[in-house]
């Protein structure tokens, strides 16, 4: 008798991260996935002008010297304290395979970036997702139980809610047996001239990494670029994982990219700050229609309408070819996050906006 083939009784089967929609069509106003409106730094397209194609012939730099050495110049750290990736999201993705081993669980907020699920799901590890207070903030205490490693965005999202840095390191200390991963996607828009971040804990603390990226602040979401700054131990760790999966990550124009755009300092701060007053502004707006909002300290605010639901809105709006973005999990489905936008483009919104739920 012939045995029915069966291959994929051994195929790795998950359910994939879906990523915010990237509309075809131009004229669109986009605000559903957290990029800046602005252009990179100038210097990032005079590197672009001036590449010559012939470089890229040759591999480039496994350990992508140029731009380690320049995050560690910016952020005063060792080079040997910084691990580079293809955007966060793939930093964060060697971080889960580095660091969660275990057989205890991976601890998380239940209202959080949802990739978190789906790498722990990849990876086979264990989790459990704790609930936030009602007021979406984090509770340290909850913290407290046995786990495998945890893991938390500060600011959160899609809340954009910060949590100082007395609660983060109430978790780090109080996890010692724990690697404790802060994704720091949104820290530059939490203003506080950089108060806000918890990576002055990285030389008291050397279980804690925090994680970072160019997509958001510095306009490069296109080109991939996120890191990793913690204790030279933990980057090593990291280090061992990446050459064993794939030395060369980072390619030769993003490397020199990266580096060119943290040369800029000035221009960071003023693009940063700019979306900062736009944002603070389009509270303002959001109240004046009926909506309320947590406190967002990131580039985006997390909404909702007194009567309109959320659903409805997201659907009006994308056929005024406005983007936002809405989920359909009950416990965030009654909101919309909105992406902070140029004030022209906030202008397209609001319009739009008024129409909807002043009919
Ligand atoms: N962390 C959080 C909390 C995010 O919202 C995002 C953006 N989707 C990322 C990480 C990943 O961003 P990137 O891979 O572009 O650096």
């Amino acid at each position: 008798m012939m045995l029915k083939p069966d291959w994929e009784r051994n195929v790795r089967r998950v359910e994939p991260y879906i990523p915010g929609e990237q509309p075809k069509e131009r004229n669109v106003v986009k605000l559903n996935t957290n990029e800046n409106p602005y252009p990179p730094a100038p210097a990032v397209q005079e590197i672009l002008s001036g590449f010559d194609c012939d470089e890229l012939r040759l591999y480039p730099d496994p350990d992508s010297a140029v731009l380690v050495n320049a995050i560690a110049e910016f952020y005063g750290v060792k080079p040997s304290q910084v691990f580079v990736g293809v955007g966060s999201d793939d930093v964060l993705s060697m971080a889960f395979m580095t660091f969660f081993n275990s057989g205890s669980p991976l601890l998380f907020p239940d209202i959080t970036y949802s990739f978190y699920d789906v790498w722990a799901e990849v990876y086979r590890i264990p989790y459990q997702r704790i609930p936030l207070r009602s007021d979406y903030t984090i509770d340290p205490e909850d913290y407290l139980i046995e786990n495998g490693g945890i893991i938390f965005p500060n600011p959160n999202a899609p809340t954009g809610i910060l949590e100082s840095t007395d609660t983060v390191e109430q978790i780090v200390s109080s996890n010692p047996d724990s690697v404790v991963i802060v994704d720091e996607a949104y820290i530059d828009f939490a203003g506080d001239s950089g108060k806000a971040s918890c990576l002055p804990l990285i030389e008291k603390y050397d279980n804690l990494l925090v994680v970072q990226t160019f997509s958001k602040s510095r306009s490069m979401a296109g080109i991939r670029i996120g890191y990793a700054i913690g204790s030279e131990k933990l980057i090593k760790y990291m280090n061992d994982v990446k050459f064993s999966v794939n030395s060369y990550t980072m390619n030769r124009i993003t490397q020199l990219c990266g580096a060119a755009a943290l040369s800029d300092r000035e221009y960071f701060t003023e693009t940063v700050d700019k979306i900062i007053v736009t944002r603070e502004l389009a509270k303002k707006r959001l109240a004046e229609l009926g909506f309320t909002f947590t406190d967002s300290r990131s580039n985006f605010i997390f909404a909702e309408h007194r009567s309109v639901p959320a659903e409805n809105i997201f659907k009006a709006l994308k056929e005024k070819s406005i983007f936002v973005r809405w989920w359909s999990d009950p416990k965030i489905s009654s909101r919309l996050r909105i992406t902070v936008g140029t004030p022209e483009e906030m202008d397209r919104f609001f319009a739009a906006l008024e129409e909807i739920v002043n009919g």
